[in-house]
């Protein structure tokens, strides 16, 4: 699903279902398209297909419920992940203004070269979108049971995105800052060590956003965007949510 108002994105969202869930999923979009705080869009475009590679299916990354503000933890991950700190902040900043050339929210995601900094992706304005993206219902129930009253959707949409995102080799880490204005809570992923949920992560009623992919310079950047927009992933286990770092 994707909704926009003259033209300009407000809100989008996917999912990999079985046959039987599909008129549910499709209600489910629309009514969150038409509820977005971001505002009443003027067009809503979905489209439903049939899932034409075999999936691959996959566990989860494992979530951290960061309790530090971002300030004090941001610099400290971003070294984690291989990002010199300097330039993962700037990239942080950029998405607090808008990272299309226009001062725009972008539809998809910056890819940005470790160490150059230099952006990849082909399209500035639009980025890069992942796609094709699923949870068995297993994994779903244990991200419910083990993140229990801090479970919401958009943690369960968030994580599959970056666990896809995560699993492609010579991606460092992904930051993710909403768009949505009443949203504050966002990430930073790093592959193979986790999710690490950050909250405050922008002032409250900011309408802008976005996600920086951090890769190093051997990625190809064709196949790793072909990876993104048509492989299924299907996120088919959950390994836990913790509540301290792993690595202090
Ligand atoms: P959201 O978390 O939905 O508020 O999205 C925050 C930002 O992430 C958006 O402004 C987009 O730039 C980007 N984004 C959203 N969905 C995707 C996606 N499926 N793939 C890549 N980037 C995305």
């Amino acid at each position: 699903m994707r909704s926009s108002k003259s033209g300009a994105h407000l809100c989008g969202a996917e999912a990999i279902v079985d046959e039987n869930s599909i008129s549910k999923t499709v209600y489910s979009f629309v009514k969150r398209a038409l509820s977005s705080k971001r505002g009443i869009p003027d067009s809503v475009n979905l489209k439903v297909e049939a899932v034409k590679k075999e999936p691959v299916y996959s566990p989860l990354l494992p979530v951290f419920h960061v309790s530090q503000p971002p300030s004090e933890v941001l610099a400290e991950l971003f070294k984690v992940a291989s990002v010199p700190p300097s330039l993962g902040l700037s990239f942080y900043s950029l998405l607090l203004k808008g990272p299309s050339p226009t001062g725009e929210v972008m539809r998809g995601a910056l890819i940005v070269e470790i160490p150059s900094g230099k952006r990849l992706e082909p399209d500035k304005f639009k980025g890069v979108r992942a796609s094709c993206l699923g949870i068995t219902s297993r994994a779903l129930k244990e991200l419910k049971e083990k993140a229990g009253k801090f479970y919401t959707d958009r943690l369960k949409d968030a994580l599959v995105l970056t666990s896809k995102i995560c699993s492609y080799p010579n991606v460092l880490g992904e930051l993710c800052v909403s768009d949505d204005p009443d949203y504050t809570t966002g990430y930073f992923s790093i592959p193979k060590i986790g999710y690490f949920r950050l909250f405050n992560l922008k002032p409250y009623g900011l309408s802008k956003g976005g996600r920086v992919i951090f890769v190093n310079s051997n990625l190809e950047v064709p196949a790793f965007i072909e990876y993104l927009k048509e492989f299924p992933f299907i996120g088919n286990s959950f390994p836990g949510y913790y509540f301290e770092l792993p690595f202090r």
